[in-house]
């Protein structure tokens, strides 16, 4: 998450299709991944990893380590096995990344190994019917290469619809019934607090988890949210901790994503976070924050690169969609673009982009005289459709 590009270097469409058609901008990298790990395997002194630190997520019991793998981006599996050979217990990836290889990636570096290892899935955000969650689970065990997983999520809810669903709520009880997976999540990038509490309100009390998108510009309404959520015993793990991940010209040579690790886990209602590692090096300045304290220098930091980001950065709250009368799926069309600027990730933000059906994706802007969509941050929305339709459309 961390090589984001600067938002002004101008990434358009003919570049942005070379990073989509060699398949990821992770890709790419592998060659470098693998010869990184056989330095770091040859090496005299290979770099001491800290004490790794745990905590519990709420009423699953587990004990995960802070800072654990997002697998979201990573290429081979050398990285995540290196990571889990130096104490970090959780993993967390999904049927639909990398168009299904992720799991994959993931299920060759937990061999031998799966014992000592918590394992977190989601299904796909379109699953809805008992044949649609069976078959996802089905189909990440085998990827995997596991009789089980620790927890399986539901992919992306958008509001607390999905938190309710009787016969996905049936199927998930089956799986359990089976001994295919221990505990049920839920991930949301939108309306989060809104879904967060309906896990806190819900009579059942059916969820265990909630991954959330959790930055230094999370807003009080989802800090009571996830404060609620954890004095019910539900845990909570955070996800893009990084703001984006974008590289600006303002920062110069400092990295801001330590400092926002930091932060999420300072808050006590967070057990762990999962940034994403691509290679050794990111995989080494993430675990380095086990146990380190977030300190006015971090802060100073955020500051900096709140404000350097703040004109493009999407919150993704999803407010500002029932001020477009056409039913764009603004946060979405955004968190494409951001995958795409930030993440670099060619092939995430593309299937990101084309799961929003046309008359709700940036092209359906094309019908419209003038942009009458509110952002709550002041955002300039047409022009980052605009940019969406150039680049992913
Ligand atoms: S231009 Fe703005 S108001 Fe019009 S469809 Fe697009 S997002 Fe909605
Ligand atoms: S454009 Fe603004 S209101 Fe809409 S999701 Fe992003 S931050 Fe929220």
């Amino acid at each position: 998450m961390k090589s984001g590009q600067d938002n002004k270097s101008g990434l358009n469409r003919r570049d942005f299709l070379k990073i989509g058609l060699a398949g990821t901008a992770s890709a790419m990298l592998s060659g470098s991944v693998i010869s990184e790990a056989a330095q770091y395997y040859a090496a005299a002194e290979p770099f001491v990893f800290p004490n790794p630190v745990f905590k519990t997520l709420g009423r699953t019991g587990m004990k995960i380590t802070v800072v654990s793998f997002g697998a979201m981006l990573t290429p081979e599996p050398e990285v995540i096995k290196i990571a889990f050979d130096n104490g970090v217990n959780y993993v967390d990836t999904a049927r639909r990344y990398m168009g299904g290889k992720n799991e994959e990636i993931v299920g060759k570096a937990l061999k031998g190994r799966r014992d000592k290892i918590f394992v977190a899935t989601k299904t796909q955000p379109t699953s809805r019917t008992k044949e649609d969650i069976f078959k996802d689970v089905e189909t990440s065990l085998k990827a995997l290469q596991t009789d089980y997983v620790d927890v399986i999520q539901l992919h992306n809810l958008t509001d607390k619809e999905r938190v309710f669903i009787p016969e996905t709520r049936e199927a998930l009880l089956k799986l359990r019934e089976q001994g295919k997976v221990r505990f049920f999540g839920v991930t949301t990038h939108t309306k989060q607090a809104e879904v967060v509490n309906a896990l806190v309100d819900d009579k059942d009390r059916f969820f265990d988890t909630a991954l959330v998108k959790f930055n230094f510009q999370s807003d009080k309404e989802l800090l009571d949210a996830v404060a609620r959520a954890a004095a019910a015993n539900i845990g909570i793990i955070a996800m893009k901790t990084q703001m984006g991940g974008y590289t600006t010209e303002a920062m110069g040579k400092i990295s801001p994503h330590q400092a926002a690790l930091k932060w999420a886990l300072q808050n006590r209602n967070i057990t762990a976070a999962i940034p994403g590692m691509r290679n050794i090096s990111e995989l080494k300045e993430d675990i380095a924050v086990m146990g380190m304290s977030f300190s006015y220098a971090d802060e100073r930091i955020l500051k900096q690169y709140s404000a350097s980001v703040r004109s493009y950065y999407c919150d993704l709250c999803g407010k500002c969609e029932g001020t477009c009368p056409l039913g764009v799926q603004i946060s979405t069309v955004n968190r494409s673009l951001m995958y795409a600027e930030g993440y670099k990730n060619g092939e995430l933000a593309l299937s990101t982009y084309r799961e929003i059906p046309v008359s709700a994706s940036a092209t359906a802007c094309l019908d419209c005289s003038a942009c009458v969509a509110k952002c709550v941050n002041g955002l300039d929305i047409a022009s980052k459709m605009d940019r969406a339709r150039k680049i992913l459309a």
